[in-house]
């Protein structure tokens, strides 16, 4: 330990979602004492009892672990939080407004709100969820004018850029730390907190609240766009015959471009990227800057148009008519480790296919929970071969390891049709036409 360093500041984590619940838990890992603040007593109670209440490889583990230190609690009491804390991040949720691609900052509001209303002592507030630029600013405010009196109370951001299914290394060893501050004060408590990520060599920057605020928004922004770039390319392969998996190959040799992101397939989904880009829009519309980032809309067009592209081939494979075509789903989650649903392409590709008239069982090794509570209306199975039996038609949506190693004979005994649909470029076309199966993928011959 370095003892030039103060006290360990006592750090809360408002909103234990999958960011909140991570950062809360590798934070006290790291050896800090840690509150965790939800809204919801369910999964406060599962928390604190030692369940992760969502799929995350590795935090189960590390959760057992900061629990047994007696440095991590969650709670549900805001007043609890204000007592406790030097250092308060905010993690709660901005999903997408229903019917409008602005952000929804309700959750954010509230939570500030309630929190600078509880706060006792000198304490900072971080803001870590992905806001429209411009909020932080609008937080400052609000912090000053609802903490009582006197209370001695400063507003900073610091973007999060971890990866779900990464989520405990990208927290333990970030590629970068974004300190927004106003204040050198603001910049010591930050760096208190993350001295133990920093004496590894972490790089931070440290810039002013909008500029951090903009890092993660431009940053997924480029991501989406690198996707969208090849699925692009994809569409352009399908009307020539060229095969987009061989172009992405060749692209990714040149290292000014590199191979990651760089991808073909269905498209991105997920809690991110696809809300962050319209939110960016939204927001860059209402700045007057619209056009410097219209190519998201473009971006997003793209994204959608694999889903349905997607569909159009199992369409195909059945002889152009969906209604009652049987079809097994491979993948309900947005990605694969990952139990999220959240615009996920492959229940929305389901779905559609469910609409059109098959008759469509979903198969995923961690999500179909999540699946079933939000989509009722489709059939879930339990196992690969089980899901495949009597199919007409196999479409593969999510690229789990499980299904990239299924054996295309072993399943070709139990289908009713030798035909798949391969949404993600992860099964080798030679082995499953060797194996008899009719074989489709975006972007390729
Ligand atoms: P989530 O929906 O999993 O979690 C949000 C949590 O906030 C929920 O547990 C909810 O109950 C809680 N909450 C809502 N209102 C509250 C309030 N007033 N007080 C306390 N808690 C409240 O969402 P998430 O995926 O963890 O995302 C949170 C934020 O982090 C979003 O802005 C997201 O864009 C950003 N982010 C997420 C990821 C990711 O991979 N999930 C990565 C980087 C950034």
């Amino acid at each position: 330990a370095d003892d030039t360093r103060g006290p360990a500041p006592r750090l809360t984590v408002i909103g234990t979602g999958y960011l909140g619940a991570t950062h809360a838990i590798c934070m006290a890992v790291l050896g800090f004492d840690v509150l965790g603040v939800d809204v919801d007593p369910d999964k406060i109670e599962r928390l604190g009892s030692g369940e992760v209440p969502f799929f995350e490889p590795g935090l189960p583990e590390l959760l057992a672990k900061a629990l047994d230190t007696g440095r991590l609690r969650f709670t549900t009491s805001f007043e609890d939080a204000g007592e406790f804390g030097d250092i308060h991040f905010v993690c709660v949720g901005t999903p997408q407004q229903q019917g409008s691609y602005a952000a929804d900052l309700t959750y954010v509001d509230g939570a500030v709100t309630e929190l600078a209303r509880h706060l006792r002592r000198r304490a900072l507030v971080v803001g870590k969820s992905t806001v429209p630029v411009g909020t932080a600013a609008r937080l400052t405010e609000l912090v000053q004018r609802t903490a009582p009196a006197g209370t001695d109370v400063e507003l900073a951001w610091n973007p999060e850029f971890l990866r779900e299914g990464y989520a405990v290394d990208d927290t333990l060893r970030p590629d970068r730390l974004v300190f927004g501050t106003q204040s050198p004060w603001a910049e010591e408590q930050l760096r208190a907190a993350f001295a133990p990520v920093i004496e590894q060599g972490t790089p931070v920057v440290v810039t002013d609240l909008p500029t951090a605020e903009l890092v993660k928004v431009a940053a997924n922004s480029f991501l989406a766009t690198k996707i969208s770039y090849i699925n692009a390319m994809a569409e352009v392969c399908e009307a020539t015959g060229a095969d987009v998996t061989g172009l992405a190959q060749a692209l990714s040799y040149d290292d000014r471009i590199g191979g990651r992101f760089l991808r073909p397939g269905l498209g991105f989904g997920g809690g991110c990227l696809p809300k962050d880009i319209r939110a960016f829009s939204h927001r860059a519309e209402e700045l007057g800057v619209g056009q410097a980032v219209s190519f998201l809309r473009e971006v997003d067009a793209i994204n959608q148009r694999r889903r349905a592209r997607t569909v159009d081939l199992v369409r195909e494979l059945a002889g152009g008519d969906l209604a009652g075509v049987r079809v097994t789903a491979l993948g309900a989650a947005f990605k694969p480790n990952s139990d999220d649903i959240r615009d996920a392409p492959a229940l929305d590709v389901a779905r559609t296919l469910h609409r059109a008239g098959a008759v469509v069982t979903v198969v995923d090794p961690a999500a179909t929970g999540n699946a079933r509570r939000a989509y009722p209306e489709l059939t879930y199975g339990t196992d690969v071969l089980g899901a495949a039996a009597g199919a007409d038609v196999v479409v593969l949506l999510t690229e789990w390891t499980e299904f990239r190693e299924i054996d295309p004979q072993a399943m070709g005994a139990v289908v009713a049709g030798r035909r798949i649909v391969d949404g993600r470029h992860a099964l080798d076309p030679v082995r499953w036409r060797a194996a008899g199966w009719e074989y489709r993928a975006l972007g390729r011959p």
